[in-house]
């Protein structure tokens, strides 16, 4: 299927890894030009130089922390008018509720919440006046059914996912979609550093960890991150103009509920 977005532009946030990487390949396939924002410069050039040599796509990158203002102006000074927006940050640490203070809420909401509110605020008027436009929040399986380590992460996302359910009837009828995909678990540096937490605090090896967690999975694994990058590029698509507002899990069947 020709996904209808060659040539649109592509804003891909907390993209030089796991699953923002993998969105922003899954566009530049499609024929996007992609603009990718990481903080550490280097794995973020070498994933722009990965993107443009599998796909030919034309990658520009920007380093900058998007949970910040100074950071989200530079991103905004190199790609003012995105088609599409890939909104997307680190997670929060995990941990016990008792041991987080204020700051720790406040950069939590600031990287999971607030940084895709002002980035929409940003772009989604021009979209509008072009008659496209599409937004896709990576947030989290967590949003469903909490996980009980990643308290600053259930919280946090819990008001984006609240914020975009009215926002995104706004805008449907321009051709702006703005949805929330929700990833269970995928194979990222992520997944991996919340493996070894949970170890620690069970007393287990990793790789038992890890083990026990794939097969607690319908699945039996773990997502792979080009599933989840082909999805986004799905509902950035021209034929996705009809899906707003909607939370999108991809576990590979984790969350046990019917509807
Ligand atoms: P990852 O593999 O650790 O990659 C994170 C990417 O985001 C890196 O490129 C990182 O680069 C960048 N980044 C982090 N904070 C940033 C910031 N403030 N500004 C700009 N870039 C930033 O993580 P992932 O597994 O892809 O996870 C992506 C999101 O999905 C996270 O919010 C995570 O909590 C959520 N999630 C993941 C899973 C999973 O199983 N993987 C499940 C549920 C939810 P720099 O560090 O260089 O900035």
């Amino acid at each position: 299927m020709d996904l209808g977005i060659a040539g649109k532009r592509a804003l891909v946030c907390a993209a030089s890894k796991g699953l923002g990487r993998a969105c922003a390949m899954s566009l530049a396939r499609e024929g996007a030009e992609v603009t990718i924002v990481a903080r550490t410069s280097d794995t973020l050039e070498a994933t722009a130089e990965d993107i443009r040599r599998q796909t030919g796509a034309t990658v520009t990158t920007v380093a900058a922390d998007i949970a910040s203002e100074d950071g989200r102006a530079a991103v905004l000074a190199r790609c003012s008018s995105p088609d599409i927006l890939i909104n997307n940050a680190g997670g929060p640490p995990p941990g016990d509720f008792h041991d987080w203070d204020r700051d720790d809420w406040i950069a939590a909401i600031d990287a999971n919440m607030l940084s895709a509110i002002f980035m929409i605020k940003a772009t989604v008027d021009g979209m509008q006046k072009r008659k496209f436009g599409r937004i896709v929040n990576i947030t989290s399986s967590a949003v469903k059914a909490p996980i009980d380590i990643l308290g600053l992460s259930n919280g946090a996302r819990s008001g984006l996912t609240g914020f975009i359910a009215g926002i995104s009837r706004k805008t449907v009828r321009d051709n702006v979609t703005i949805n929330n995909i929700l990833p269970g678990p995928f194979d990222t540096d992520r997944l991996n550093a919340n493996l070894e937490v949970s170890a620690k605090a069970a007393g287990k090896s990793i790789d038992a960890m890890r083990s026990e967690r794939m097969a607690s999975n319908p699945a039996g694994r773990f997502g792979d991150p080009s599933e989840f990058g082909e999805l986004c590029a799905f509902i950035c698509s021209a034929q996705a103009g009809y899906i707003t507002g909607q939370n999108l899990l991809i576990d590979g069947g984790g969350f046990p509920g019917t509807f």
